[in-house]
């Protein structure tokens, strides 16, 4: 153990101080806190010096794993690089001193901003308008469905309460129609993991409030069939709600609007590099069509109220930071550069599909667009699991890929490169990939004992996340 894997309470000695304070700062008389509600017991603080504060912060970063750190393939996630540029104008001094209970008339250049963001997602996606108050993709899809639910009630339309979901979708899909309050009705995909149309037909009535759905679904595949599916919707009085958590692919290449999507969202965190992971903030906008509009939620850019409005879904305009960062990405590429950015992933995605499909199961073998789904190791017969290749590769330096989803396999591993990295980087992932493979023949023991050389070794899974230890003082 390196002196600095101490926790910081071990490093703490009584009386050792990082900070100096006036004695006492206030008078008596002006402190307002109820003498009942005051402390008196000292808060169990270590006592370390600024030297041992700082140590034991930097040496803390130095054991996280960012997308400033390395590779970070992991599927569905869209993990490509932030650019700088986003951070320096988003912590320029007029955009962070501002405050959102200011009146309009004083933040003008900002609702500016807001309406040329909403305006350039509305032309990279087909959508007539876009709200940008949601604060993460789930967020979005809930929003999105209360502008579904809210849409059919002002048309007096109320049987309509059932939603289809594919079984590939993604976890938030039925999770947030289940809270907007609506039931969920699984749609199968066929062996070539679309959807199955057949099966589709025989659940729409005028029950349905409509499906969600992602394209290139949550397989890397593209849904050749959506015009029909549109249709077949439409025409049972259904709406299309589209998931733009796999929205990267299509950047400059199709749009959702021309598809037959009446409503999404998009995750600004995923599609147009703002910073995710961590819990930190995201931003989920839902654009709609044309004849959706009057159901946006309030607040809206525009200031005015229609009665069809679907409520609020957050106090203020979203997360403006946020916001910022990914208008000033879509600035920075233009209307060109962002037209290469879904072909990249889709080539970096298939190369990586190509080069490692003889070591690993690949069950869908046509040509995916900015993902792809391996199942396991090609050669079964070593016990080696998906989540121990993923394990292994930490030792690498890489980051994992998702593993176990979507749960159309038993051993899924979804890769998801983007277009952000060089065929350098590429290549020694698929390296690495190989030599696990060749590992997971000759020492199957040690790869499943793996981690080896990360700061945390292999936890256990579910009793971290049934009881996880959080502080240091029971
Ligand atoms: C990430 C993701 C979501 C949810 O987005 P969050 O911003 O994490 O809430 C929904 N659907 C798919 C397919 C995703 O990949």
């Amino acid at each position: 153990m390196k002196y600095y894997d101490k926790l910081i309470f071990e490093l703490s000695k009584e009386g050792r101080c990082g900070y100096s304070l006036p004695e006492s700062p206030w008078e008596e008389s002006t402190v307002s806190i109820p003498s009942g509600l005051r402390r008196t017991d000292r808060p169990r603080l270590p006592y370390v010096s600024e030297v041992d504060v700082v140590r034991h912060y930097t040496n803390l970063s130095n054991m996280n794993f960012g997308v400033d750190t390395g590779f970070y393939p992991l599927g569905s996630c869209t993990m490509k690089y932030n650019p700088k540029i986003n951070e320096e104008i988003a912590g320029m001094a007029a955009f962070h001193g501002i405050h959102p209970l200011q009146p309009r008339s004083t933040v003008q250049g900002v609702m500016k901003l807001y309406s040329d963001l909403s305006a350039a997602l509305s032309a990279i996606t087909g959508m007539a308008a876009f709200t940008l108050n949601p604060f993460a993709g789930a967020h979005g899809e809930l929003t999105g469905l209360m502008i579904m639910r809210r849409y059919h009630m002002c048309r007096g339309d109320m049987k309509r309460t059932r939603v289809i979901v594919p079984d590939s979708a993604h976890g938030t899909n039925p999770a947030s129609a289940a809270v907007c309050g609506l039931e969920v009705v699984q749609v199968k995909s066929l062996p070539d993991g679309t959807i199955d149309v057949e099966h589709l037909k025989s659940l729409l009535d005028d029950t349905v409030a409509g499906i969600m759905m992602t394209n290139p679904n949550t397989l890397g595949l593209f849904e050749t069939r959506i015009e029909e599916i549109a249709d077949l919707v439409h025409g049972c009085g259904g709406l299309l709600y589209y998931d733009g958590a796999n929205m990267n692919p299509l950047l400059g290449v199709a749009r959702p609007g021309d598809m037959g999507f009446d409503i999404m969202h998009l995750n600004l965190h995923k599609t147009f590099s703002t910073p995710h992971g961590g819990g930190g903030p995201g931003a989920g906008p839902v654009g709609v069509a044309q004849r959706l509009k009057p159901c946006l939620p309030l607040p809206r850019i525009d200031g005015e109220e229609p009665e069809e409005n679907a409520g609020r879904v957050s106090g203020f305009m979203g997360n403006f930071g946020v916001l910022l960062k990914a208008y000033a990405y879509i600035l920075m590429l233009g209307k060109q550069n962002i037209r290469l950015a879904g072909p990249l992933a889709t080539l970096n995605a298939n190369y990586i599909k190509e080069s490692l499909k003889d070591c690993y199961r690949l069950p869908i073998q046509t040509v995916c667009k900015h993902e792809f789904v391996f199942d396991g190791l090609a050669d079964q017969s070593t016990g080696v699991t998906t989540l121990d290749v993923a394990k292994r590769l930490l030792d690498y330096g890489f980051h994992a890929p998702t593993v176990y989803f979507p749960l159309l396999f038993h051993q899924s591993i979804m890769i998801e490169p983007t277009e952000t990295e060089s065929k350098e980087t590429l290549d020694s992932f698929i390296e690495v990939m190989r030599m696990i493979a060749q590992e997971a023949a000759a020492d199957p023991d040690m790869v499943r004992s793996a981690p080896h050389n990360t700061p945390v070794r292999r936890p256990d899974e579910t009793e971290a996340a049934r009881h996880p230890v959080i502080k240091f003082f029971d």
